[in-house]
């Protein structure tokens, strides 16, 4: 009964009544290999006990006060998440396309501050940054813009992956106050940069006195093997964001900045009534506690390389395939042709999967996935794709 909601999606005809690590229970009693992690939020899985305890502890205690009063758990989780990511400030909200709005507006007020007074941000050919109007814009994407026109101003698109290309706005304008990307393009398709990309944007900020901000909702919180995507560089940001696996489903999002940039807002300038709350907060460290205590970056990576590895192997001469590659536990199976109906077979096959980009079977299975459970899914959506390319 999806007749009172509106229909911003095409749902799959599947309910879910219980999780379990990897596992998704129907209300059936059918079980379903969970590669996707609700988007690459469920990092630690479904049901997780160590999320679980914080959440139901800080329930029965205190649920939400307001920012207007100290939130100490909060606080704890800013200084735990600028240790990790080498940031100096936090400002908490609910989602990605909030963290993002952060993001946008430390920027601008940033140029303004340094009398720039139209500031322009740069963004990549094929990002995604939201579904909000300033983040829409943001987007790459005509499909996710269209009908939602007049767009905000403030954006210079730049190709994605191409430093030379951005060193060229660079040189016809001088109303640039930074550069926002993803470290890894999710949405459209698991795009991760030629190696020295990331590092070449650092150089070309540092020389024009741009900021570097990395849209890290998809890409960090472990899911590539380090707590942020762009540590696999010399790159360090100056603002980064993140949302997704933060909490691992329950609603949080985080804008942390580093430097002058850092202490950009004063009290007055951004605010969110629920961000950073209690219960969002704790569980959030339950996640930061858990990540490192299971040394779950290490595994994101070395599972990432038994599914790419195991994936080549079991599709190997399917002319079909054009490429497997990830980061970590972002991974991408890129067709020679549209490939949508893919996320219904393997539904039939109880896998959870994603088709992003038309052509791109994308996989973000949670961090905490055994290696028999990884083996499974290999096998499971190599079937699925063997039968799919062989009856075309
Ligand atoms: N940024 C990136 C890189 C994303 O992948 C997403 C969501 O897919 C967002 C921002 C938007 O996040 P949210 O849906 O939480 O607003």
């Amino acid at each position: 009964m999806t007749e009172h909601l509106m229909s911003t999606y095409a749902r799959l005809p599947v309910a879910f009544a219980r999780g379990e690590g990897a596992w998704l229970w129907d209300n059936e009693g059918n079980a379903y290999l969970d590669a996707l992690s609700g988007i690459a939020v469920c990092g630690l899985g479904h049901a997780h006990p160590e999320v679980t305890e914080a959440i139901t502890r800080q329930a029965a205690r205190l649920l939400h006060t307001s920012n207007l009063y100290r939130v100490p758990l909060q606080e704890e989780l800013a200084e735990r998440l600028c240790g990790v990511t080498g940031m100096d400030s936090a400002f908490f909200c609910n989602s990605g396309a909030e963290a993002n709005e952060t993001a946008i507006k430390l920027a601008r007020l940033h140029g303004h501050r340094r009398d720039v007074s139209n500031p322009q941000i740069v963004v990549a050919e094929g990002a995604f940054h939201g579904r909000t109007i300033a983040t829409l814009t943001a987007t790459g994407s005509r499909r996710v813009q269209a009908g939602f026109e007049p767009l905000a101003p403030g954006f210079v698109r730049a190709p994605w992956a191409d430093a030379d290309a951005l060193a060229e706005v660079a040189r016809r304008r001088n109303d640039i106050v930074a550069v926002l990307v993803e470290p890894v393009q999710g949405e459209s398709g698991i795009r991760i940069p030629p190696r020295g990309y990331l590092a070449d944007l650092r150089r070309l900020c540092d020389e024009r006195g741009w900021l570097l901000m990395m849209d890290e909702v998809q890409s960090g919180n472990g899911r590539t093997g380090r707590w942020l995507a762009s540590q696999y560089e010399d790159a360090m940001p100056d603002v980064v964001t993140l949302a997704k696996g933060l909490a691992n489903g329950v609603p949080i999002g985080a804008c942390l900045a580093r430097g002058p940039v850092a202490e950009e807002f004063r009290p007055g300038n951004h605010g969110s009534t629920f961000g950073g709350n209690p219960l969002a907060s704790a569980a959030a460290l339950a996640v930061l506690r858990t990540i490192e205590r299971d040394r779950l970056l290490a595994r994101a990576k070395e599972l990432g390389e038994r599914i790419a590895g195991g994936l080549g192997r079991a599709l190997e001469g399917l002319d079909a395939v054009r490429e497997i590659r990830h980061r970590g536990l972002m991974l991408a199976l890129e067709l020679d042709r549209p490939c949508g109906e893919l996320v219904q077979r393997a539904l039939d096959e109880r896998l959870l999967i994603n088709v992003t980009a038309e052509r791109v079977v994308r996989l973000l299975p949670p961090l905490v996935l055994g290696d028999a459970d990884a083996d499974q899914l290999v096998d499971r959506l190599a079937r699925v794709i063997r039968g799919f390319v062989g009856q075309q």
